[in-house]
């Protein structure tokens, strides 16, 4: 546990060094610390280090870690697929959402998403693959259900999110990013008021950050290798 500020100063220091490269202010990127499979123990000592964004996928751990660190100023991300019988968990316990691909869940959450909150933050994730099999939205239907989304009441529409495949090296990592950046540039120019691109892991965020990510979710670098239940 006394590794994690350790890991998030080392994090910090990618960061800088990425935005230095890309000739960007370092302030011009967010980390998303991704507590999926650690306990509420490793979220406070990310906080105490000053971390304040938390990203969870699986959303039965995500609520019982939410409820469990109440007391702390915390911005949950939900960054997992959603089914549509766990919507309604997504509306009630998170502050932001990555991982809306249709327009129904986005539908659902606007619908479930209590009066007393402030409005759900969402990014649309896109498949920039192509993959048939991925999930996210295809890239040539981001712009129809971004314009959908923008209209329901109970969401904030702030950008895009999206989760390539391993790539052999940097440019091949730019290159799928890249693909991402230009549809944030399309939706922006197209009238949409986005000021999120979501992309970045612990293995690829450099080359997320020199392809003009703003928000990287970086877990095992900060935490440590993740260990699933059997
Ligand atoms: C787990 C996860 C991350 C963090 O991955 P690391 O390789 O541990 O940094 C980021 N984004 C999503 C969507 C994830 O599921």
């Amino acid at each position: 546990m006394t590794t994690i500020p350790l890991q998030l100063a080392a994090v910090h220091s990618r960061l800088q060094a990425a935005c230095q490269s890309a000739g960007r202010p370092v302030d011009s990127v967010t980390l998303l610390a991704v507590s999926k499979t650690f306990g509420a123990d490793a979220v406070r000592a990310a906080y105490a280090a000053g971390q304040t964004w938390f990203g969870e996928n699986y959303i039965q751990e995500a609520v019982q870690k939410i409820t469990e660190l109440r007391e702390l100023p915390l911005v949950w991300h939900c960054i997992g697929p959603i089914q549509s019988n766990k919507s309604r968990l997504v509306a009630e316990h998170f502050d932001w959402v990555h991982t809306v691909d249709r327009l129904k869940i986005a539908q659902r959450l606007s619908e479930q998403r209590p009066a007393h909150l402030a409005p759900l933050q969402v990014c649309l994730q896109v498949n920039v693959d192509g993959g048939p099999t991925k999930s996210g939205v295809a890239p040539q239907e981001v712009l129809a259900l971004a314009q959908a989304v923008a209209q329901l009441p109970r969401l904030r529409l702030r950008g895009l999110m999206c989760i390539p495949d391993p790539a052999p090296d940097f440019e091949a990592e730019c290159a799928l990013f890249t693909r991402a950046r230009e549809l944030f540039d399309a939706l922006s120019n197209s009238g949409l008021k986005l000021d999120t691109l979501s992309m970045g892991m612990s293995a690829d965020l450099e080359a997320a950050v020199a392809s003009g990510s703003t928000l990287v979710r970086v877990g095992s670098a900060i935490f440590g290798a993740r260990h699933y239940p059997a």
